[in-house]
């Protein structure tokens, strides 16, 4: 087992670093996180689309790169380390456009495929509902076909970045009669549509970055459905794999990780530095190695993605260990601070600038975002051990 990348694959990874070092200066961060919420900005997306690097491993046909999963990993990575705003066309090049090329009509293809890869298009995801998270056929936001536009009643909720994207990836019922997984579509809907409310919720952190969205007999053209009428269940589920699989489950911290360890070499505590503490060296070590494992498990995943297998298990497991490492990280993270990692950022004694002390608090969601962990488990159990239903 060869666990190297190619020269080429190095090499791309060289040139993102270097081209992210001179796009992504300390002045370039404040810009853009002046200009929107955390990790977003339309002007980065449109660098990254001018440069091609948005749609890396979809066909060219539908203007992509062509290039392999394993390429499109160490794209991701790089932008993940550098901690890069690119939650403006992520979700599309992830799963929105992967499941247009699957699903969409070709009309749809030709209308939003261009625009994703130019980073000029951007998803959020309308799935849950007060009612209906784990239990995701149970939805029961409504579409009622009116000559030939749908007319949606209802309310999504958890809606993350729904105030800053422009379209909502929507599931709504179509069927009330059909069994539950059975009467499901899904629309791709303007958030600029007459009739929808975008409410903020600020989550424990104290960042707006979910919603409640509400749907007041909003009209969509039945043009405007991906794939079926009442078959949206497939066109949901493998969006989620999708959305699962990916390196940044783990990769997303990795930055502050690295200033945890730097923390705890630089530190010290009754006159000892704080890494000579063999319970701190040893958690601090068992995280890294944990971390490594994260990691060549998501390159796992993109190298089956590259043999043409939709990971279906493998996301899970994934979406679990990062879940996890991220939840282990940070509560060690604020052990290593000491009390003082209690503080805010508006604290000039604050460790780290209160980073820590932030993302430890939004860590907490980890293991519900995207599905939560329990969930995750059910499915390694069904599909991946082969144990029966419970
Ligand atoms: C930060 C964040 C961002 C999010 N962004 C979005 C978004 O953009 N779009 C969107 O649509 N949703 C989003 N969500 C919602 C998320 O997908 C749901 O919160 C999640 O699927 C869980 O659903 P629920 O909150 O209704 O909890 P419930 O489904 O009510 O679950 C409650 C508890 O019961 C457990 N449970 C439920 N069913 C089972 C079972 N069968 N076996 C074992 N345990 C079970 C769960 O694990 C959980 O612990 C986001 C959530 C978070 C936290």
């Amino acid at each position: 087992m060869d666990f190297h990348f190619t020269p080429q694959q190095e090499a791309f990874r060289q040139e993102i670093r270097s081209w992210l070092q001179k796009e992504l200066t300390p002045e370039m961060r404040q810009q853009y996180a002046a200009a929107g919420g955390e990790g977003f900005s339309r002007e980065f997306s449109r660098k990254l689309g001018q440069k091609g690097w948005i749609g890396l491993a979809w066909p060219r046909e539908y203007g992509g790169q062509a290039l392999g999963y394993i390429e499109r990993t160490i794209y991701l990575e790089e932008m993940l380390l550098a901690a890069a705003p690119i939650a403006y066309h992520h979700f599309a090049d992830r799963q929105m456009g992967p499941s247009i090329m699957l699903f969409g009509t070709e009309e749809q293809k030709r209308e939003f495929l261009p625009r994703i890869v130019r980073g000029e298009c951007g998803f959020c995801i309308g799935y849950s509902e007060p009612g209906a998270g784990s239990d995701l056929a149970s939805l029961q936001t409504r579409a009622v076909q009116d000559g030939d536009d749908y007319v949606i009643n209802g309310t999504k909720i958890w809606t993350s970045y729904a105030h800053l994207q422009d379209y909502i990836w929507l599931a709504v019922r179509t069927n009330p009669d059909a069994p539950k997984h059975r009467g499901i579509s899904v629309f791709i809907v303007d958030l600029k549509t007459p009739g929808i409310t975008i409410r903020p919720i600020i989550n424990m952190a104290g960042v707006h970055s979910f919603n409640q969205v509400f749907f007041d007999n909003v009209r969509v053209p039945k043009t405007a459905m991906v794939g079926e009428k009442d078959r949206g269940w497939y066109v949901v589920a493998s969006n989620l794999d999708f959305e699962r699989s990916g390196i940044e489950r783990i990769a997303q911290y990795r930055p502050l990780w690295e200033q945890v360890l730097e923390f705890a070499r630089l530190t010290t505590r009754g006159g000892k530095p704080l890494t000579s503490d063999p319970r701190i060296r040893n958690r601090l070590a068992e995280l890294e190695v944990e971390y490594q494992v994260g990691r060549w498990l998501s390159y796992y995943t993109a190298w089956l993605q590259s043999k043409g297998v939709v990971p279906n298990k493998e996301a899970s497991m994934i979406k679990v260990f990062g879940a996890d490492w991220t939840q282990r990280m940070l509560q060690t993270a604020m052990e290593v601070l000491g009390l003082y990692g209690q503080l805010t950022q508006d604290s000039k004694w604050a460790p780290l600038a209160g980073r820590v002390q932030r993302a430890w608090l939004a860590s907490f969601s980890a293991s519900i975002a995207g599905g939560t962990n329990e969930v995750q488990r059910n499915i390694i159990a069904l599909r991946g051990l082969g144990l029966p239903r419970g």
